[in-house]
């Protein structure tokens, strides 16, 4: 599997002044009081993989993900996340295989919306979702489960149930490809 080895965030909901997260092998803990952020992070490393439902980022709509001012702070005008991935081993898809690491950067800025780098080069929303749909097929899966995921999954009906396993299992990404193949 992709293994992510850094995280860096800037203008990012509570994350206003850049702030590097290093992810190392084994288990990381993040802990803090209610409401520090930990939350945010986890939408963060969400949002740079191609994540476009508001929802998902608990917000109306995909700007409100930009840092939007403290009582000592003002707003930001956009919000960046950057994610580093080993890429050692060369298990990256094609076109983002060239380089033992690999930077996805995801900005967006107010009233112009998401753009998307790989190593620097400009690449589509598609390529990013469909670089970590790949990723994360088979048992090292890099799952993540929203606060709140347990209680909606039990509390769920059959098809929405299903939908959250089938992702969890890393093969919702089949289903897009599938899809995309059906249409042509
Ligand atoms: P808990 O322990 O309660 O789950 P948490 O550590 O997960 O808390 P988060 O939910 O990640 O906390 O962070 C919530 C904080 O982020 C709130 O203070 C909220 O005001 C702030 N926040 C969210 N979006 C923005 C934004 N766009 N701009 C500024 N601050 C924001
Ligand atoms: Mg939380």
């Amino acid at each position: 599997p992709l293994k992510f080895t850094k995280l860096r965030l800037q203008g990012f909901k509570s994350f206003v002044d850049p702030t590097d997260l290093i992810i190392n092998d084994g288990l990381t803990g993040v802990v803090g009081p209610n409401g520090c952020g930990k939350s945010n992070l986890l939408e963060a490393l969400r949002w740079v993989m191609g994540e476009n439902r508001p929802t998902a980022m608990r917000g109306g709509g995909m700007e409100d993900v930009i840092f939007a001012g403290a009582s000592s702070r003002p707003a930001k005008n956009f919000a960046e996340v950057s994610l580093l991935l080993d890429n050692s081993d060369r298990l990256a898809p094609q076109g983002f295989n060239e380089t033992d690491g690999v930077e996805i950067v995801r900005r967006i800025t107010r009233d112009v919306g998401s753009a998307y780098k790989a190593n620097g080069k400009d690449v589509r929303a598609r390529d990013i979702q469909m670089l970590f749909a790949d990723a994360s097929t088979g048992a090292h899966s890099p799952a993540l489960v929203r606060q709140g995921q347990i209680s909606e999954l039990i509390n769920a009906k059959p098809k929405a149930r299903r939908r959250i396993l089938e992702e969890a299992a890393g093969i919702s990404g089949l289903y897009q490809r599938r899809h995309e193949a059906e249409l042509k």
